[in-house]
């Protein structure tokens, strides 16, 4: 399993990661979150060994995570990681990048590795193109496959389908999540949508001001998000007495209430119109199944 020690973390003086702990079980799949700056990418990095800590230890196992200064190739071969800015050899063919760590010594079994990996990321139409030819997001697929190829015993993603477009985005997510808990690859993603935790994640990391100031399952987080800044991750929410936080979701237009609000927006989402108002001072945000006029007053609880 991995383990992270009171690992402290600085570019130039101001500690990005400070006194961090966490511990991982081996086929687990964590989710870290948090808004952008907030050292997502920099932790992963460190898992890699990618920097040499100010302070602290990381483990795989017995191993010991070591950075530059103590390993002159970076990472090992236990784990792969895939950067938000995955770099792809251009000028050779998708199934020759992906076959990259492959050995050559069984050719058969490696191009039959291939074909399993590039229906894993849907991209066997594609295994004849050169990398330089393709669009970002079928970058994206290729690096994962790449990532896969060996079948790590720890993968880190950065952000894993930022540039795969709506119409793939879901069917890869489901596929590729799928695989890993298959063959037990413990997984570290990085992310900023709620989509790529929901339903997959054992464990979602929040990190906030150099600090993780969350670790919980998804149900237990969603639930009972304890800052705004939680809440936010998942969606649309007020800050309203007698309810603290509460999801868009959660309240509903009534005959009559304690909170009169003003109707000051209406945005079609498809399912339910999303309900901008003003209570007082503040913005409340609701759901309601059909329009409603700017201007109306209206009348909210929390739904039953
Ligand atoms: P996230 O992935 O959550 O958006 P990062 O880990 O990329 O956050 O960045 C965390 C902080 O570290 C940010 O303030 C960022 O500006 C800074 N940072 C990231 N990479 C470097 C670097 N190579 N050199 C100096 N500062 C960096
Ligand atoms: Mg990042």
């Amino acid at each position: 399993m991995l383990q992270i020690k009171k690992i402290t973390f600085s570019y130039q003086t101001k500690p990005v990661l400070r006194n961090l702990n966490l511990s991982i079980q081996k086929g687990e799949h964590v989710s870290i979150i948090g808004e952008s700056g907030s050292g997502k990418s920099t932790l992963l990095k460190l898992i890699y060994g990618t920097y040499d800590l100010d302070e602290g230890q990381i483990f795989w196992g017995e191993t010991e995570i070591l950075g530059p200064k103590y390993n002159l190739v970076i990472g090992y071969d236990f784990m792969k990681y895939v950067a938000q800015e995955f770099e792809l050899m251009p000028f050779i063919s998708v199934a020759e990048n992906i076959g990259h760590y492959l050995s050559n010594f069984f050719p058969e079994q490696k191009e039959e590795r291939i074909l399993e990996l590039l229906e894993v990321v849907e991209l066997t139409d594609f295994a004849q193109t050169k990398a330089n030819l393709l669009s970002g997001g079928q970058k994206q697929r290729v690096a994962l496959a790449k990532a896969l190829a060996k079948d790590p015993e720890l993968i880190l993603l950065d952000e894993p389908f930022s540039h795969i477009d709506n119409f793939k985005k879901h069917q890869l997510r489901r596929r590729l999540f799928k695989y890993l808990k298959q063959k037990q690859i413990t997984c570290v993603v990085a992310t900023h949508d709620k989509e790529d935790v929901l339903g997959y994640a054992d464990n979602i990391i929040a990190l906030h001001d150099s600090r993780v100031i969350a670790t919980e399952k998804p149900e237990e987080l969603y639930r009972n998000p304890k800052l705004p800044l939680i809440a936010a991750f998942f969606g649309e929410y007020s800050v309203i007495e007698p309810y603290g936080i509460i999801y868009a979701h959660q309240l509903q237009v009534v005959d009559n209430s304690d909170i009169e609000v003003v109707v000051a927006n209406c945005y079609f989402k498809g399912d339910y119109y999303l309900i901008e108002a003003n209570y007082n001072e503040n913005k409340v945000y609701f759901q309601h199944h059909e329009t409603l006029g700017i201007n109306d007053c209206v009348f909210i609880k929390e739904t039953n």
